[in-house]
């Protein structure tokens, strides 16, 4: 026989009905079908052939051995039984036992050190103060905003990217990474959901979306709410920093209406599509103001839908000419001084916490220019010196005026000059543009 049967029922029915399940004839097959042994015992209700027998003998297979000790294979049903002698791919009962065993040892033993070296990270970190007074002003500005999104989970710990929406209508992880590279937030382990670190070989992987973030102490403050408090007396005076950081979340306000408006018409853009639009939209920001690139998102992306009807077009391709589009109609803008229309707010987008509080210490938001927002950060952070500005026009003005009488052109350079200054360009740039057209 194939099979050698270790009974654990002393039923004599069992027995014989347990044998005639198992028998075999020399080729291997099974002498009697399942079907016609179904019926000899009653069995209690749900239980089927295979599972009654089972628990009644155990059945190894004398053409199935362990790998490992040669010992026969055990087997649950006839489907696992073979007609011919093989090297089992299974190990027995036995021998797969010590290697659960041993392979548990070992999942343990990782998972202890993967704890360890957690811990052992975030008391490095924690060891690490940092001195608030000092940081840029943008990361202040970021700081106060992050609080009011999140508060008080900042300053008590425990809080992941998710739980950041309310700070900038897109790009939160960016701004997020702007905090932790400056060591502002530090990654907390102990509150993070089980499973967020893992071993992938021998690396330590992250769940990024469930890493669980807190404020990094300061070095006389704690990391206490006293913190954030501190943070509001700052008197600015990073100019450039801050017009970075204005540029950042406008144009995340922005990007965040062409994404919708990309969605509404089914156009699909790349991810490197969406970045050139990206850089465009941020260098038209230095002119221009979020509510007029708005506007200007919703022409290109209306302009691309109706190409996707006409002939030899499709969506895709349509979709592709958005990035070029832009490019063009700011240049264009640029160009000729077309005044760009204000679109107001989309219902669905609130400016998040950063453009509440961009608005509420500069008085600044959706309507503001580039321009208008560049020369109020001059003038509050003390960076422009106004008889400067005019002393460095001086010559450009007294040439400007001198071609424009000498050529008895005097109106249309002033109404040219009116022209630029209401497209939203400064006095510089108005004189150096009209004057270059002067001479040429
Ligand atoms: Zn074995």
């Amino acid at each position: 026989m194939a099979i050698k049967l270790q009974m654990l029922t002393e039923h004599p029915n069992e027995i014989a009905l347990i044998e005639r399940y198992w028998a075999v004839d020399e080729s291997g097959q099974f002498l009697e079908k399942v079907s016609v042994l179904a019926d000899v015992i009653q069995m209690p209700q749900g239980v089927t052939l295979a599972s009654f027998i089972r628990q009644r003998c155990t059945a190894f297979d004398e053409n199935q051995v362990c790998p490992q000790c040669a010992e026969l294979i055990e087997i649950r049903n006839r489907s696992e039984a073979k007609k011919v002698p093989q090297r089992s791919a299974k190990l027995c009962t036995f021998c797969q036992d010590k290697r659960n065993a041993i392979e548990l040892e070992v999942k343990k033993a990782k998972a202890e050190e993967l704890e360890r070296r957690l811990a052992e990270y975030f008391r490095n970190q924690l060891s690490r103060t940092v001195d608030y007074a000092g940081i840029a002003d943008g990361q202040v500005l970021l700081l106060l905003a992050l609080d009011r999104a999140i508060t008080p989970r900042l300053t008590n710990g425990g809080f992941t990217i998710g739980d950041c929406r309310g700070l900038a209508p897109r790009y939160i992880s960016d701004f997020l990474s702007q905090l932790r590279e400056a060591g502002l937030i530090l990654e907390d382990p102990n509150k993070a959901k089980p499973g967020t670190y893992y071993w992938q070989q021998d690396e330590i992987w992250v769940v990024n979306t469930q890493v669980a973030y807190r404020l990094a102490p300061d070095t006389k403050l704690g990391s206490g709410e006293e913190v954030i408090r501190s943070l509001l007396d700052r008197v600015y005076t990073d100019n450039e920093g801050l017009f970075n950081l204005w540029l950042d979340y406008s144009v995340a306000d922005v990007m965040c209406y062409l994404a919708d408006q990309c969605d509404l018409y089914n156009h699909a853009l790349s991810e490197h599509e969406f970045e050139e639009i990206k850089s465009s939209l941020r260098s038209a920001l230095e002119i221009y103001s979020v509510s007029q690139l708005w506007s200007v998102a919703w022409k290109v992306v209306r302009d691309a839908a109706s190409l996707a009807n006409r002939e030899y077009y499709n969506r895709q391709k349509a979709a592709a000419t958005i990035p070029g589009k832009i490019r063009r109609y700011l240049e264009k803008a640029r160009r000729e001084s077309i005044e760009l229309k204000s679109w107001s707010r989309p219902e669905l987008q609130p400016a998040g916490t950063l453009g509440m509080v961009l608005g509420e210490v500069f008085g600044i938001d959706e309507d503001s220019s580039g321009l208008t927002v560049s020369s109020l950060f001059a003038r509050l952070t003390g960076r422009e010196c106004s008889s400067n500005v005019e002393a460095e026009l001086c010559e450009p003005v007294r040439e400007l005026m001198t071609n424009a009488l000498a050529h008895d052109v005097g109106p249309s350079v002033l109404f040219r000059f009116a022209e630029l200054i209401r497209a939203g360009h400064d006095v510089g740039f108005a004189v150096k543009e009209i004057g270059s057209a002067l001479r040429s």
